[in-house]
Formats: structure tokens, C-alpha cells, sequence
């Protein structure tokens, strides 16, 4: 029998936090959640919980004594924690992808040293250098974005000539920018891998994402796409896994361009909001892969016995929920949260398409 009798450390108290920690608990695990934030949706779960600040020395230090592993449940921990509570304990996946994840810049160059295409993108400090790059790619337009701290679309925006660069680059002073072409894409689509320390690599079919107000809404899966475009898709996952040397679970989510091209837009190393169903259509949820493999337990196998729709229940959708919870092939997940706001991810549902069988 494989001994599980461990304690993972998770920073970060949200959903994916909580979702972690569901999983270690079936298979013996426990989890401590640190994090800032009082009844986040992870610490209704876990074992205990530190409501404590990134910087509390003297609470990390006690939070990994009581953990065996520590993991993260997203990208903006500051990477000073991460290295403090590395002398302590083991941090997986581990400190370099977690500074690649961080800033857009190295991190598409880091995409790009591998071989795997992006949009076309520049870091820029002045109006002068974004004109070069309209200049250059001869358009009219391009995508702003600030470089550090991005998600569901913040801290991005469309630019031209038109705009107002001067009045950006003011505003903007002092933090790191990148623009990029933008992309007419045929859909969008993230691709989910684990990897274990032996080096043995899951990976899930991408799903095809779309959004709603720059937040995903959906996922579907199967992407609908031609076979030699998902093995392409999975490949790239494994170039990045293997260039990270990956233990845990990690998301690339790429556009698949009208012209053909499969272009890498950001990697997460972590569980993603696209691979939520995972849980409900496969043998081995992308959130057990991410507490097997931090815990030295091989890959399990990813196994889809469903197709599926993902569907995000974000701010006061939250209130029509019911029209879920009574529907048949549908599995609702609810992340505990008291606060509705608009925006906030509440909870999601994934619907079953597979073959039914009648008991
Ligand atoms: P999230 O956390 O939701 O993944 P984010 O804030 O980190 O988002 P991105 O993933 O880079 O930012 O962008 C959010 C969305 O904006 C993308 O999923 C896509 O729909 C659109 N987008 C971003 N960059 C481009 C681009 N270069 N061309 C076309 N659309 C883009
Ligand atoms: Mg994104």
C-alpha cells in the first residue's frame, strides 16, 4: 500500500485552494491553508487554517513545521515567501516556472526560447517604442498589458496611434508593460498536464474556452478540433512540462488563429478554472494529479469517460442556480462564498454529455 499519510501546505485560500484540499482528503491527505483573507472557501475544508500575511516570518515558519509539502493555489505570491519557506520545506512546483508565471514578459520569452510560438509581443517603456511596434507589424492597432499582477483581463487594453499613449505611459509609470498583436482567433483553448518526480507525464484533451466579460464562462470538451492540432496542442505542453522540469500540475492556454497557428498566450502552474471539469468526466481530476504529484504519488491516469461542459457561475448568477441542481447529467460545485459580488467566481457546473446509462 502507498503510504499518504502526509500534510500539504497550501498558500492561497480560494477555490482552487478548496478544491485541492477536497481531493488530498480522499485519499488521506490533509491540507493547511495560509492565507490573508478570513472564511476563504479553501479553510471550510482543510485541517487548519493561518489567517496571516505573506511577510509574517514567524507565521510561515510555523505553517511549513506543520506541513510536509507546500504548494500554491495562485501565481501572485510573493516570490520572497516562496524562498523563505524553501529553506523549510519542499515548494512544488517550484520557484522558477512560479517566477516565470509571474511576469508576462519572461514569460513569453521563456515560451519563445523553447519554440513555442506567441503572439507577437514587446516590452515597452515609452510611446515612441509602442508606434515602433504598430510601426513594425503594420497595424493599427495592438493590446496593451500591464506585464505583473493580470487576470480575467485586467490590466489590459486595446491601443492605437489614436489613443492617448502619452497619457498611458504616465499612468502606467513604474510598472512593467508589454504590448502584443493582436490575435483574430478561431477559438481559445488551455491544455492541462501533471507531472510527476519520476518524470511521468498526464495529459488532459484541451478544452475550448470561451469568455464573458474577459472572465471564462465556459470550457468545453472535446475542442472540436482536428486530431493532429490536439496532439500538436499536447506536445507543447510537454515541451514546456519537461523545459520546467515540472512536479504538480501546469495550464498553457493557447489561441488557435484563423490562419492555423497555435499560439501560447499565458501558463499557470496550478490547477485552472479550465480543467474543472476534470473532476466529474475523467478517472483522476486534474486537482488529485496536483496533491499526488507534489506528494511524491505517481500520475493517476486522466481518463475522460464523459464529454462536458464547464459552465462558471460568476457574481449574482449565483441566485439561478437552482435550475442546475435539478438538472439531470449536471453536477454543481459551490465555493462557499458569502460575499456576492459581480465578477466573483461563486461556484461552476459541469454538465455531463456522455452515453447515459438508466438504473
Ligand atoms: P485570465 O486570468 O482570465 O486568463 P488574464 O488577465 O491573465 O486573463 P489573458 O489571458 O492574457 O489575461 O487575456 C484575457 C483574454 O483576453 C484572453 O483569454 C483573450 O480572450 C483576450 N486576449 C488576450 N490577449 C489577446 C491577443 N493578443 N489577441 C486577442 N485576444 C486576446
Ligand atoms: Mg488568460
Amino acid at each position: 500500500m502507498i503510504y499518504t499519510n502526509k500534510t500539504i501546505g497550501i498558500l492561497g485560500g480560494g477555490q482552487l485552494g478548496r478544491m485541492t484540499a477536497i481531493a488530498a482528503a480522499e485519499l488521506g491527505i490533509k491540507t493547511v491553508i495560509y492565507c490573508p483573507e478570513k472564511d476563504c472557501p479553501a479553510s471550510h475544508v482543510a485541517s487548519q487554517s493561518y489567517i496571516k500575511s505573506y511577510d509574517d516570518k514567524k507565521a510561515l515558519k510555523s505553517f511549513a513545521q506543520c506541513v510536509d509539502v507546500i504548494t500554491y493555489e495562485f501565481e501572485n505570491i510573493p516570490l520572497e515567501t516562496i524562498h523563505f519557506l524553501q529553506k523549510l520545506k519542499p515548494v512544488l512546483p517550484d520557484d522558477r516556472i512560479l517566477e516565470i508565471a509571474q511576469h508576462r514578459a519572461v514569460e513569453k520569452k521563456f515560451l519563445n526560447d523553447i519554440g513555442i510560438e506567441t503572439a507577437k509581443w514587446k516590452e515597452v517603456r515609452s510611446e515612441k517604442e509602442i508606434i515602433d511596434f504598430l510601426d513594425t507589424l503594420d497595424v493599427d492597432e495592438c493590446i496593451l498589458k500591464t506585464a505583473r499582477f493580470g487576470y480575467d483581463g485586467k490590466g489590459q487594453t486595446k491601443i492605437s496611434k489614436e489613443t492617448d499613449l502619452k497619457d498611458i505611459i504616465h499612468h502606467t509609470k513604474g510598472l512593467d508593460l508589454i504590448v502584443e498583436e493582436i490575435i483574430d482567433f478561431a477559438c481559445e483553448v488551455s491544455v492541462i498536464i501533471a507531472r510527476d518526480k519520476l518524470g511521468q507525464t498526464a495529459c488532459y484533451t484541451p478544452g475550448r474556452n470561451e469568455h464573458k466579460d474577459h472572465i471564462l464562462h465556459k470550457t468545453m470538451i472535446p475542442a472540436l478540433l482536428p486530431d493532429q492540432i490536439v496532439s500538436e496542442l499536447k506536445k507543447r505542453a510537454l515541451i514546456l512540462a519537461e523545459a520546467v522540469d515540472l512536479i504538480g500540475v501546469l495550464a498553457i492556454e493557447f489561441f488557435v488563429s484563423k490562419d492555423g497557428r497555435l499560439l501560447a498566450n499565458e501558463i499557470a502552474p496550478r490547477p485552472h478554472n479550465s480543467g474543472h471539469w476534470t473532476i466529474d468526466a475523467c478517472t483522476t481530476s486534474q486537482f488529485e494529479q496536483h496533491v499526488r504529484t507534489i506528494c511524491g504519488l505517481p500520475v493517476g491516469y486522466p481518463t475522460r469517460h464523459s464529454d462536458a461542459e464547464m459552465i462558471n457561475i460568476v457574481g449574482y448568477d449565483v441566485k439561478t442556480i437552482a435550475k442546475y441542481i435539478e438538472m439531470k447529467n449536471a453536477h454543481t460545485h459551490l465555493y462557499g462564498k458569502s460575499d456576492i459580488r459581480p465578477g466573483r467566481k461563486m461556484g461552476h457546473v459541469t454538465i455531463l454529455k456522455g452515453r447515459e446509462i438508466e438504473e
